[in-house]
């Protein structure tokens, strides 16, 4: 595992989002959220007990970089098994964590928003899409970067994001072919792109996140994601209503155009490899 002592620490920012957000560059807000009422309830017994038959979808590995699984739990199933996950006696080069991705938690659980205190947040007007991260110590998301900006909140656990400018994937020729929707990819992951000749020590950061801590992710700087211990996080994909609409529409036209087979088949984030599959 690359240390966080090999990034430069991302600077912790003081005021608001909104003050920072025309900058681009990465910011932390250090415990902007720690008052909302999710911080101190969202427990992972309180998330279950919501509805603890709910099947869900996990993740497993690196699909980022590596194949794209899945398996099948139950959200109480699930949540029962990262009460007390911890890393001892584990090997830091496991990749078999299993990990609630992309979980659509506030419809699934509408009740969950009065948890929330988004307005503090984001721009007046922005269209926004929040979803769940839940997963134990070392789950990991792959390098990438997204197409939209991100206001993440740590709600559980703690979280480090190493991140990288724009720019830095595409120099070092590292672009991945797998598809995404809303994301595009890295076939190496961060400690190689760092190591890699075109890099140089400012493109790098690293940040650690503890519950109630606010990241600011521009759209286009490429991230990799470690869960230092099990966690919860909620993304914050925002943008205004032009650039949102237009997206979408380019978006929704690759994913039609993934989904019939013409785009990308078999190499992609959101169906299993067939088994000895091999791509970048
Ligand atoms: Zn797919």
């Amino acid at each position: 595992m690359t240390e966080a002592s090999d990034f430069r620490p991302l600077p912790a920012v003081t005021g608001t989002p909104m003050a920072h957000l025309r900058s681009e560059i990465p910011a932390v807000f250090r415990q902007m959220a720690s008052n909302w009422p999710a911080v101190s309830t969202w427990s992972f017994r309180h998330i279950a007990s919501l509805a603890p038959s709910l099947p869900v979808q996990l993740v497993q590995g690196n699909r980022e970089k590596n194949h794209t699984a899945f398996t099948e739990s139950t959200l109480g199933e699930y949540l029962d098994s990262l009460t007390g996950d911890s890393l001892s006696g584990e090997s830091p080069d496991r990749d078999d964590r299993t990990y609630l991705k992309e979980f659509d938690l506030l419809k699934r659980f509408p009740g969950l928003r009065g948890d929330l205190r988004h307005e503090q947040m984001f721009p007046r007007g922005s269209l926004t899409s929040c979803s769940a991260w839940i997963g134990p110590a070392r789950s990991r998301t792959g390098l990438h970067h997204d197409l939209l900006d991100n206001l993440a909140v740590q709600i559980r656990g703690r979280k480090r994001f190493y991140l990288a400018r724009p720019g830095t994937v595409e120099r070092a020729g590292a672009l991945s072919a797998k598809y995404d929707a809303w994301a595009r990819l890295s076939h190496v992951g961060i400690a190689e792109l760092a190591a890699a000749d075109s890099a140089t020590s400012d493109d790098f950061f690293a940040v650690d996140l503890e519950p109630g801590d606010v990241l600011y992710v521009p759209a286009r700087w490429w991230h990799e994601v470690v869960n230092l211990s099990a966690g919860i996080l909620l993304s914050g994909f925002f943008g205004s209503t032009m650039r949102v609409t237009s997206l979408w529409a380019r978006v929704r036209l690759r994913d039609t155009l993934h989904r019939a087979g013409l785009l990308s088949p078999g190499n992609c984030t959101c169906h299993a490899d067939r088994p000895g599959a091999q791509h970048r």
